[in-house]
């Protein structure tokens, strides 16, 4: 029996690079977008293409009513989710003190309470059938902490807290909720980044390079599916080594 997956922010970067590894691992696939509609209907695509079979789900995981929308119509088309990833997220370069308030709150709107807004969707669900799997999307930010990237680097560390709350509430009920946590990967995120900066990155990193997004998909496979069945409430770098 295939698996059902909806993946936030797919459209891009390691969202949709998830979008692939999940379709290639058999599961069925829901491929949230925000404004690029073109990129996630071509990812929907590219999946059946080779046979896969995924659904473009277009909605503002900040607004808990397209969160709603976006579950229950991928509900309708392919049967109850076994798994959702919180992946969508927005970052914020800038001194703490040219961040302004209305930064910090979308900041917190999209990559902390998106990830709660699509879990509530999911969760009455996963519930009844005592059965899911959540991952959210950190960063080593949410760890080490970055300068010039407080706000971000806040969202990031509440969205490991909330992991970790999540997995012990939802542990007796059979719900397994993990967080990975990428380190440099390359993506639009990163497009502003100069050559030197990505060098410097790449050098504080024990493989000596930057990430591709297909590495974080597949600790997102792993962690969503069974063979992580006694694995809850944690948080797995997918750093490449990186030592801050
Ligand atoms: P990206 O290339 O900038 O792509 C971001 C994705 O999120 C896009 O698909 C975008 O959709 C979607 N998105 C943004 N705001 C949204 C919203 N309000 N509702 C729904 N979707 C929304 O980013 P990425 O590098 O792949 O990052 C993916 C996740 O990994 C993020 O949570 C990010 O914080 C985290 N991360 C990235 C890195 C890195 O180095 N790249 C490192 C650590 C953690 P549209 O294009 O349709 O608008």
């Amino acid at each position: 029996m295939p698996q059902n997956v909806l993946i936030t922010g797919a459209s891009r970067g390691i969202g949709r690079a998830a979008a692939f590894a999940f379709a290639r691992a058999a599961w069925r696939v829901g491929v949230n977008y925000h404004t690029n509609r073109d990129a996630a209907y071509e990812v929907v695509e590219a999946i059946e293409d080779f046979g896969g079979f995924a659904t473009a789900l277009e909605g503002d995981v900040a607004n808990p009513a397209d969160c709603a929308a976006m579950v229950e119509a991928l509900q309708d088309a392919y049967g109850p989710l076994d798994a959702l990833i919180n992946n969508a997220g927005i970052s914020y370069v800038g001194l703490f003190d040219q961040t302004a308030p209305a930064d910090w709150q979308r900041l917190l709107d999209v990559n902390l309470l998106g990830a709660r807004n699509m879990s509530a969707a999911v969760l009455p669900a996963m519930l009844s059938r005592k059965r899911g799997s959540i991952v959210n999307t950190a960063s080593i930010w949410g760890l080490n902490g970055s300068s010039c990237e407080v706000a971000y680097s806040a969202s990031k560390a509440a969205l490991i807290g909330m992991t970790q709350a999540l997995a012990q509430e939802l542990g007796p009920s059979g719900i397994r909720v993990n967080c990975v946590a990428p380190g440099v990967i390359q993506t639009d995120m990163n497009a502003a980044l100069s050559p030197a900066e990505l060098a410097d990155l790449a050098e504080r990193t024990a493989l000596c390079r930057i990430g591709r997004p297909e590495e974080v998909a597949e600790a997102m496979v792993f962690l969503a599916g069974e063979k992580a069945g006694f694995i809850t409430g944690q948080t797995l770098r997918v750093d490449g080594g990186f030592i801050g």
